[in-house]
């Protein structure tokens, strides 16, 4: 079964060819056949690169007069030029999106339908910078591939369980009924790193008290209680919770309603908030914690802050799920910082010494991957884990194919 993804971010498009045996998923994500990302540089040109199963590389910045031209350009990619793996479009035999933002309405992945479309519109306002890119994938596939099912994979599914008490915001009643109330992100990376965490634990899911830390440009943290999300530090939006590389996380809405009263529209705070706080805000440097770290040994004062503040807010939400949780038996860490910061990641852990967690050390300095860094006589692992949403996405797609008779391959 050959499975095409597409993961369409704020600024980036991912996307992804996998071919599967129709019998059975591989236990490990397998390399795709095909992986090409495109990097949004304005409106309709974008920087390409693209890696095939073969070793063919091959990278260009495209301009052209729409992004709905630069999308076909790089789905062109896979039947034509050097890095063609298939003869025709039409040998997909499914499409996977990943979608942001589902609302209170989808639990699990779904396949699309003109309703399911609707809804992921009307959700705009909630993801602005998501949901409408996630659209215009699914609509250029619909055209490309008109008798091809599509399959919306959702990133507030795994978390659209959570008990009322994690999902309900003290505010007036009328904000449970208007749907006001915590969704969460992110749920893709979470789902997959806690069942890769069982896996490489060798445990049960159900059987785990886990902290699952995804800490890229965006960040949330959630708390995985026998395989399921029962709390998670992103909120109504994508704002909530940590600090972030651009993004504030929590602060007090009662900034919000001081810099309104002194006459800040709704859009400059979306963009205060949103594209200048953060680790860029703070530090005045960047929103990559590189950037900041090499600051930092130029002595840049702001920047010290920035990363100790970054690390105080993680660390702090992190003790938040241990008490949702009521214990912990691992800690993971994914996305570009939790994977590749060993710093960081020592920082977090020496602060969960009292619950008899020890990191192994030189473990930690190895660059791990999928991987137990903690001692073996810690009482909390310590996992890093690549996570990998693309994949996770591609076995939606088959397990919904199976389920529901999709595909004839
Ligand atoms: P996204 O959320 O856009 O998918 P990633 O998960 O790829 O982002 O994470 C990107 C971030 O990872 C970068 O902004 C950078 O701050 C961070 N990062 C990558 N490598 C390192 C590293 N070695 N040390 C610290 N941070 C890193």
């Amino acid at each position: 079964m050959k499975i095409f993804v597409l993961n369409a971010g704020s600024s980036s498009q991912k996307s992804a060819l996998y071919e599967v045996s129709n019998a059975a998923l591989p236990d490990k994500a397998p390399e795709p056949l095909w992986e090409g990302q495109l990097d949004w540089l304005a409106d309709s040109s974008a920087q390409l690169v693209i890696k095939t199963y073969a070793g063919e590389k091959h990278s260009e910045t495209i301009e052209k007069s729409s992004r709905q031209e630069v999308l076909l350009y790089l789905l062109e990619r896979l039947y034509q030029g050097s890095t063609k793996v298939i003869e025709q479009i039409s040998e997909i035999d499914i499409v996977g999106h990943r979608v942001v933002h589902g609302g209170a309405d989808y639990q699990s992945s779904v396949v699309v339908t003109p309703s399911v479309k609707q809804t992921i519109q009307a959700l705009t306002d909630l993801a602005p910078n998501h949901n409408p890119a996630n659209l215009e994938g699914i609509e250029l596939m619909e055209q490309l591939l008109p008798d091809i099912p599509q399959v919306a994979v959702f990133d507030t599914a795994f978390h659209s369980q959570m008990p009322s008490v994690a999902s309900t915001y003290p505010g007036p009643y009328d904000w449970v009924e208007q749907g006001i109330r915590r969704y969460g992100f992110h749920g893709i990376s979470h789902q997959y790193c806690a069942q890769k965490t069982a896996q490489i634990l060798k445990q049960e899911l159900n059987s785990l008290r886990l902290i699952t830390c995804h800490l890229g440009n965006g960040g949330s943290l959630a708390a995985v209680k026998e395989g399921k999300s029962i709390d998670t530090t992103m909120g109504f939006t994508p704002l909530d919770g940590l600090m972030m590389g651009t993004r504030s996380g929590a602060v007090d809405p009662g900034i919000l309603i001081h810099l309104m009263r002194q006459g800040m529209t709704g859009d400059q705070l979306d963009r205060l908030l949103n594209k200048e706080s953060g680790l860029l805000g703070i530090s005045g440097v960047s929103h990559d914690l590189r950037a900041v770290q090499s600051a930092i040994q130029q002595n840049n004062p702001r920047a010290q802050l920035a990363k100790d503040l970054y690390l105080y807010r993680l660390k702090a939400c992190i003790g938040s799920m241990v008490m949702a949780l009521g214990g912990v038996n691992a800690i993971t860490f994914a996305g570009g910082i939790g994977e590749n910061s060993d710093w960081l990641r020592l920082s977090v852990c020496e602060s969960m010494e009292f619950l008899g967690l020890k990191i192994d050390n030189q473990k930690n300095n190895s660059s791990p991957v999928d991987t137990d860094i903690a001692t073996s006589d810690s009482k909390v692992s310590v996992l890093v884990i690549h996570t990998q949403e693309d994949w996770a996405i591609a076995q939606e797609c088959w397990q919904l194919a199976k389920d529901n008779n999709l595909t004839n391959s």
